[in-house]
């Protein structure tokens, strides 16, 4: 019987970080002798410790801690009243939950601003990308959580925001290496308000993307 079926049904013991972090070691050893290795020849010497110092940074957006502070201002607040489509537009990395695969691709995010509501600080969208993707996602959920966390900082009761839309293209490891082995990025998307309502907003947007 092992420890942990032997602490199975009892009170829990008080596990530090550090136990924690231990025992997933430890998995990870297990992992390695699955596959046919040797977990302690010389190049796999700190390997597991390395892989859980790895997911720490990966997959922080299961820290509720980490999850970051969107700052927004009223719009007009600097003399310029924004209402036209403001986007953003960057890298993400995330890894896919079915094959713990990395995904990987540019998104394109948009929104256009109510003249009497708010507009987001430029660089939160991406943070909010890389916080919703650091953990096992699938990509049309990931677009999904962006939209939401960035629709939610907007928020106006009287001025909501007239459009928001976020489209994600990217290669998944899964199904290059493996399976079908075949390269083709996948495109996914979530449009709301304007970007869903009015064809010419919609296809401005999807026009400039395709630049
Ligand atoms: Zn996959």
């Amino acid at each position: 019987m092992t420890e942990e079926q032997n602490n199975a049904g009892k009170n829990r013991p008080v596990v530090t970080s550090s136990e924690r972090d231990k025992k997933v070691e430890e998995h990870i050893r297990g992992i390695l002798e699955y596959l046919g290795e040797d977990p302690d020849r010389e190049g796999l010497i700190g390997t597991p410790e390395r892989i859980v110092r790895m997911w720490k940074e990966i997959f922080r957006g299961y820290d509720p801690q980490q999850k970051p502070k969107i700052t927004v201002f009223k719009n007009g607040c600097d003399g310029i009243v924004y209402d036209d489509m403001i986007i953003d537009e960057g890298e993400f990395y995330s890894v896919c939950e079915h094959h713990m695969m990395p995904f990987f691709g540019r998104y394109w995010f948009a929104y256009i601003p109510n003249p009497n509501g708010r507009i987001l600080g430029i660089s939160k969208i991406g943070r909010v990308i890389d916080y919703c993707a650091a953990k096992l996602q699938i990509q049309e959920r990931l677009v999904h959580e962006v939209v939401d966390m960035l629709a939610e900082a907007l928020k106006d009761e009287e001025y909501p925001p007239l459009g928001i839309a976020l489209v994600m293209k990217a290669s998944h490891l899964c199904k290059e290496m493996r399976g079908v082995r075949k390269h083709g990025d996948m495109t996914s998307g979530c449009l709301t308000g304007a970007f869903k309502e009015d064809r010419y907003v919609r296809t401005e947007f999807l026009d400039l993307i395709k630049k």
